[in-house]
Formats: structure tokens, sequence, C-alpha cells
């Protein structure tokens, strides 16, 4: 680092929503691809014991890879975990193997249990001359100590919310952790970011949901929203991010889309330091 400049402080964001088959790894791998093609460095914590994000950016993670899990666990630094995706310059995981299923109930006794992914997170940056922009956490569907170390592993919290009925059931319990990690673990935490998913644009229920989570979180939706495609769904299958396996699609225009307003709420929020 030269000297005058502080380090880059990246910004750290949890992908959570204890509901399944939202979009949270979806969006998490699509913009950690999308970020990239906009020029930036990414890291993806992959916090969910299916390792779908891990699958997703093509990195292995069966029994025995060096993981999250050894991580959070065993104290294993986490540069030892971080592989740097084949397909995707610029872009690391830190995969999750199986093994990350029992850690919700091996990190109960352990000290400082909610910190260990901040602070193995924190070495590794310090150490690191990767120099990235964004560090991306895709948790699993519930609210335990997992989604509790990502939450305080980061400053921000990104919830997808699929366009479908139940779509704000369930939201008041994520928002209320969000609450009891700012006031008791992690003060700089809080809800930027919206991003609505799985959108389709014929149905009246989907452009309801839409204008109700919009009136109740305002600016922090982003305005461009993730239709509903099938070519995201296929990509996983090939170790693919929808970016990379099908540029033109509909999905990949909106998660490049939703990337740089990502971008843009970086620089309104230095503006606003200043
Ligand atoms: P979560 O991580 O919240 O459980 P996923 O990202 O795994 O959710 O998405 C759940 C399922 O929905 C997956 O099979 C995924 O491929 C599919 N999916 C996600 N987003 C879209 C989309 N925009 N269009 C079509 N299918 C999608
Ligand atoms: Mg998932």
């Amino acid at each position: 680092v030269p000297r005058g400049t502080s380090p880059r402080v990246p910004r750290v964001l949890t992908v959570a929503n204890q509901k399944g088959g939202v979009g949270k790894t979806t969006s998490t791998v699509n913009l950690a691809a999308a970020l990239v093609s906009e020029g930036k460095r990414v890291l993806v914590l992959d916090l969910d014991p299916q390792g779908n994000a891990s699958t997703a950016l093509g990195i292995e993670h069966h029994r025995g890879v060096e993981d999250v899990y050894q991580v959070l666990i065993e104290g294993l630094p986490l540069g030892k975990a971080v592989v740097a995706c084949p397909d995707l310059p610029g872009l690391d995981c830190a995969p999750a193997t199986i093994d990350l299923a029992g850690a919700e109930i091996e990190l109960v006794p352990l000290v400082a249990r909610e910190f260990r992914l901040r602070k193995a997170l924190e070495t590794y940056l310090a150490s690191s001359a990767e120099g990235y922009d964004v560090v991306l956490i895709d948790c699993p569907p519930s609210l335990g100590l997992l989604t509790v170390n990502a939450m305080t592993a980061a400053s921000e919290v990104l919830i997808p919310i699929q366009c479908e009925y139940y779509a704000l059931e369930g939201l008041q319990q994520l928002l209320q952790l969000v609450e009891l990690v700012q006031q008791n673990l992690n003060e700089r935490l809080h809800v930027s970011t919206i991003l609505l998913t799985m959108y389709d644009g014929r149905t009246r229920l989907a452009q309801q949901v839409a204008e109700d989570v919009r009136a109740h979180f305002s600016e922090r939706v982003l305005r461009t929203v993730i239709p509903r495609s099938v070519r995201v769904s296929e990509a996983p299958s090939y170790g693919q991010t929808v970016v990379t396996y099908d540029p033109s699609s509909s999905g990949a225009l909106a998660y490049r889309e939703a990337a740089r307003e990502l971008v843009r709420q970086t620089a309104t929020t230095q503006e606003a330091a200043r």
C-alpha cells in the first residue's frame, strides 16, 4: 500500500433471507460475476452447507476440501480456503462442504462464537494483497449462528425477495435479527439493499408484491428486478453463473444492471462520507 493512502476496505454484504429458494445463492454468484465484469475484485464466502454457491462458481466442495467449516470451527486461516474461480479472473470463493451442516451446533460452545467469521475475514483482508472491492456472503436458509456470523462480519445486508404471495411473511423476523445484531454485536450493520427476484411481470401478483416491497423499503430496493428465466436456473448445472453462461439473456443483463446499481450505491455512500 503506497504511503498516504489507506488500505482499501471492501464493502461486505451478507445475502440473507431465512426462506429457502428466494434467490440468495443465485443473486450472490451472479452479482459477484457481474461485479467482476465491471472491473471489481470480489470474494464470495459460501456459508450454506449445501454449497450451491461453490457449485455455481465451479469450485470443488467435496468433503476434505479446505472450507468455511474449518475456518469457523478449527481456526483454519481463511486464506487457505480461498480459491480463484476458474472462469472468472477477479473472483475468489471460499467454499462450503457438507461438514458445515454441523457447524450450527458445533459453534454453540465455542469462544466468541458470533465473531468467528468476522475475525477470520479481518485477518485475511489485512494480510491479503488481493485488494477486494466487495465481499458477498451467501447465507443458509435459517437464522442460526451461521447467519449471525455472516451478519457480524458484514456492514450491509442484502435481502433477495421473491415476487410471490408469501414474500413478506417472515421478513419481520429477519429484520428483527438484523436489529438484534446491530444493537449487540455489530453497530455498523444495516439493511442496505433489497433485490426483487424471479419477477414475472405478466402476473398481477408479482407487480403487487413489488409495489408493496417498494412502499415499505423505498430507495433501498434496487430499481432493477431480476426476471424469472430458465437460463438463470440452467447455469449452475454447468458450474457457471448466467452472466458467463448466457451473457445476453434477460437474467444476465438484469444481474449486470443490478451490479451497476450496487456500484453507484458505493459512489453515493463514499460521497456522503466525505
Ligand atoms: P436460495 O439460495 O435462496 O435458496 P436459489 O438462489 O438457490 O435460492 O434459487 C432457488 C431456485 O430458483 C434455484 O433452482 C434457482 O436456479 C432458481 N432461480 C433463482 N433465480 C431464478 C430466476 N431469476 N429465474 C428462474 N429461476 C431462478
Ligand atoms: Mg442458497
